[in-house]
């Protein structure tokens, strides 16, 4: 028999993945340049010119070596590169041994939910989220317990947390730039939540583990991310290189599970353990070795912060309400009713694909993905009118 769990995960499409879909369709009935497609996020920076030329260069090595296995956690070289960019980058000591090489921030997060929860436990997401976590939670037999962010700023709303912590809190996932809202962590809030988890492991008696999904670190304007690690001793880093070098089919990113924990020889073990049971072994090996020549390579954030302005300007000029994006390539827009499918399912009507909020946890906006030609936004902003208008008619 079948597992239904499975079943049903596989027979319900994310919503994203489903507009997505429908995209494709819609693109090849009425025309590519007719649908204003704003439902994924698939960077439209292309991957820097040099990625493709050290590519290039790889294609010269040996083959049995090039694509042969590698160690399970990735290749010592590379887990050694990704140490020192953790120092650089974090501002904590760090060393190869912590460092797990995955299949993207997605095989990153799955083992280390994996990696810290017991069936039974909960996990803490601040809403609106990333809708996977849910299905990787649960995945692990736990229960997704939801933390609403603070309006409007979106930070974590500390009071709320407090009181949402309780025995059975394995783990808080938090991710910062955030998708879907593009708000940056302020200091502030992280010193507050490594603050509040100190107390509470105090006050609980057991560990609790901060998970930090980091896919959008690269992709800000101008606010500074600041480092969980150098926070919260029990973090763990999950990076990706999808948006950060625009390389999301080629599925690489890492763990790193900071070295001062004091038990982070054993999580770094539960680690290995969930990469093995869940198959994430051995992350891609020619991206593993792009990796480690490309890991100071900066991120090309320009046409997305071109297409931020293009896209708020446009939109605060026809009256949306939205938030402000300090990173990331998404737009949170309030839906113009309270029922944001409804709202999402009119401006399909009109040729816009914009993802309703439920499922990220909340109702009543949209997200809009940026990450597209600045001529889809140009093109788009008539549509964007006459659905507004609709509203007032
Ligand atoms: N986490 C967040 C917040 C994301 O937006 C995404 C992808 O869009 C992921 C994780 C998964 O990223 P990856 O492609 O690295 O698996």
């Amino acid at each position: 028999m079948i597992n239904q769990e499975m079943f049903q995960l596989g027979a319900e499409p994310s919503a994203i993945r489903e507009l997505f879909a429908y995209g494709l369709e819609r693109k090849a009935q009425i025309g590519e340049d007719k649908v204003f497609d704003f439902s994924i996020g698939n960077p439209s920076v292309p991957a820097p010119e040099v990625v493709s030329e050290v590519i290039r260069e790889l294609l010269e090595v040996p083959p049995c070596e090039l694509h042969g296995y590698s160690p399970a956690a990735g290749i010592q070289s590379v887990r050694e590169a990704v140490a020192r960019y953790v120092e650089k980058t974090f501002g904590v000591k760090a060393t190869a041994a912590k460092v797990y090489m995955t299949a993207g921030a997605a095989g990153a997060l799955a083992i280390s939910i994996a990696a810290v929860t017991c069936p039974g436990d909960e996990v803490i997401v601040i809403s609106p989220y990333f809708p996977e976590y849910r299905t990787w939670i649960c995945a692990s037999g736990c229960e997704c317990l939801e933390v609403p962010a603070l309006t409007p700023s979106f930070q974590p709303d500390i009071e709320a947390l407090d009181a949402a912590i309780g025995e059975k809190t394995a783990a808080v996932i938090v991710n910062s730039p955030n998708n879907p809202v593009g708000c940056v962590y302020t200091e502030e809030s992280v010193s507050a939540l490594a603050a509040l988890l100190r107390k509470k492991e105090e006050e609980l008696g057991r560990p609790i583990y901060l998970i930090s999904d980091e896919p959008y670190r690269q992709i800000t304007y101008g606010a500074v991310v600041p480092s969980f690690p150098a926070h919260y001793d029990r973090t763990i880093i999950c990076y990706s290189y999808s948006k950060a070098l625009s390389l999301p089919g080629e599925r690489i990113g890492f763990i790193y599970v900071n070295d001062a924990a004091p038990d982070a020889t054993e999580v770094f073990t539960a680690v290995a353990g969930a990469g093995r049971a869940l198959g994430y072994v051995c992350a891609p090996v020619l991206l593993q070795r792009v990796v480690e020549r490309c890991i100071d390579v900066p991120s090309d954030v320009e046409a997305y912060r071109e297409n931020r302005k293009l896209l708020t300007g446009g939109l605060a000029a026809l009256g949306y309400e939205f938030v402000e994006p300090d990173g990331a390539f998404y737009l949170w827009v309030r839906a113009l009713e309270e029922d944001a499918q409804a709202f999402s399912d009119r401006a399909k009507e009109y040729e816009l694909l914009l993802v309703p909020s439920d499922s990220f946890g909340v109702g009543g906006w949209v997200r809009v993905s940026y990450c597209v030609s600045a001529d889809v936004i140009q093109n788009a902003m008539p549509a964007f009118k006459a659905l507004k208008e609709s509203y007032s008619a």
